[in-house]
């Protein structure tokens, strides 16, 4: 287990986003969260500090109750690959799909929990009493009973779902239950992601969030976008692309230096060249098989505007928790190996380098920016952050009506949903009508910053956090 140090910061620049009487509500609740938590500390534990969503949306929280004076932190939880083969099966479970197969009976509890124990034997030493705890997701769950024994204050949050039950959810749920019988709180994405056995008087549900200072979501200039892009080798070099700069977390300027790792047959495509762009992890549940038939079958009928595709994700082994990521990479490369060359050829299966987490996120921040359109078409969702991050930069996007994603995504309001993710066809449509459309595109994605602004933005879940962890504290 380590620790993950996030610097404070000031929400004072959420001002001009969202106004000043908002900014200082938020500011008068933490009066409130820190007098009802006294000297005690908010610990947020889950099993990644890098490369998905949930890492992204500690993060912010963090950053900004820090800032507010609240006293959170951030503890990671470690184990072996065979610990994180049983969560990647319960992760695919809760989203009702059987991932590997492999079962979810005795021996894998106890393996589970002789790993939960491990952990929670060093968290036992930081934890004082009277903190509250933060488990996130079914990785920590195990935690929430020893936790209760020493009378800590618990809530779970589960950033991933399915709607009603299914046979794979169902397992899932079943293996979960016994951790969280006694948790006072639990927080979920969605009301449908609630199961049915769930005292539904200890569920809230709050949806995720984006950051919007952060270096994946600031505000990047188009020249140092194209230098970025450049750089780690995703556009050709132009004559005129100035330093690949960013402001890093810590408010240092830095250069994006590190190249991504490209599976592709020529070169970088050109800066002129339309990009259709999906950025994930590895996971079979994005669908990137999905995304690269659809590609194809856009490129079957001109006409085809030139465009490219990016299936874009971390490099191999960066996110320590998942560990199908390799496997499933291999799956990918096979589906493109599988396509005609004319196809072949415009398309960049890149591994973004994940060293450095600045860098990869500049990287990240410039190709969302950079994409014509931006496709997330996953085949489950608890909420696509990618989707978030892309409609905060004003993106048209194509994306599955799956999961989270429908209420992120209004139909032909703030992108495209796809109604049957297996459809290729109907996927090549939804870009094709795009880019033939540019200003339905920008207009879509007006709005889709607006949405953005109004219910995803950080400060969103920051008037939400203090209700709860006073509601610990009550
Ligand atoms: N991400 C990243 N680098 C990558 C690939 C993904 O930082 O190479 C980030 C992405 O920008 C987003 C998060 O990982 O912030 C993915 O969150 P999402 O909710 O879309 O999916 P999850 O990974 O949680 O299933």
């Amino acid at each position: 287990m380590f620790q993950v140090e996030v610097p404070a910061r000031a929400l004072s620049p959420f001002v001009d986003l969202v106004g000043a009487e908002r900014v200082e509500a938020v500011a008068r609740e933490a009066d409130a969260t820190r007098a009802a938590v006294g000297p005690h500390t908010v610990w947020n534990v889950n099993s990644t500090a890098a490369g998905g969503g949930v890492a992204e949306i500690i993060r912010s929280l963090l950053r900004y109750s820090r800032g507010l004076g609240v006293e959170v932190r951030w503890l990671v939880i470690e184990g072996p690959p065979e610990f994180f083969a049983i969560t990647k099966r319960l992760h695919n479970a809760l989203h009702d799909n059987a991932g590997d197969g492999s079962p979810l009976g005795p021996e894998q509890a106890a393996l589970y929990e002789r790993v939960l124990a491990d952990n929670f034997a060093e968290i036992e030493r930081l934890v004082r009493p009277g903190d509250a705890v933060i488990c996130h997701d079914p990785q920590t769950a195990g935690l929430i009973p020893h936790l209760r024994r020493l009378g800590e204050r618990v809530v779970w949050r589960c950033h991933i779902g399915h709607e009603g039950p299914g046979i794979e959810a169902d397992k899932g749920w079943a293996f979960l239950r016994q951790y969280l019988a006694d948790v006072p709180i639990a927080v979920f994405t969605r009301s449908a992601f609630v199961p049915s056995w769930f005292p539904r008087a200890h569920a809230v549900t709050l949806p995720p969030n984006i950051d919007p200072f952060s270096v994946k979501n600031q505000w990047m200039p188009e020249l140092s976008t194209r230098a970025v892009l450049a750089a780690v080798g995703l556009v050709e070099a132009g004559g005129d692309a100035c330093c690949s700069v960013y402001v890093r977390e810590d408010g240092a300027t830095e250069e994006v230096v590190r190249r991504a790792e490209v599976i592709r047959l020529g070169g970088p495509p050109p800066w002129s060249a339309p990009l259709v762009v999906q950025i994930s992890r590895w996971d079979r549940m994005k669908d990137h098989a999905g995304v690269l038939a659809g590609f194809a079958r856009l490129l079957e009928q001109p006409p085809d505007f030139g465009v490219e595709l990016v299936l874009a994700g971390p490099s191999h082994g960066g996110v320590a928790d998942d560990p199908e990521g390799p496997e499933v990479l291999c799956e990918v490369e096979r589906a493109w190996r599988a396509l005609p060359e004319r196809v072949r050829r415009r398309v960049h299966i890149a591994q973004l380098p994940m060293t450095d987490p600045d860098e990869n996120a500049a990287i990240v921040n410039a190709l969302q920016r950079h994409a014509a359109v931006i496709v997330q078409k996953s085949l489950r969702e608890g909420f696509g952050l990618t989707v978030t991050e892309a409609m905060w930069k004003r993106r048209p996007i194509v994306a599955s009506a799956v999961g989270g994603i429908q209420d992120q995504i209004r139909d032909g309001v703030e992108g495209l949903l796809v109604r049957d993710p297996t459809d290729p066809g109907e996927t090549a449509d939804a870009i094709r009508r795009i880019l033939a459309s540019p200003d339905v595109g920008a207009r879509m994605g007006d709005a889709a910053y607006e949405r953005v602004r109004e219910r995803y933005l950080s400060i969103s879940a920051l008037e939400r956090w203090g209700a709860l962890v006073q509601l610990l504290y009550a």
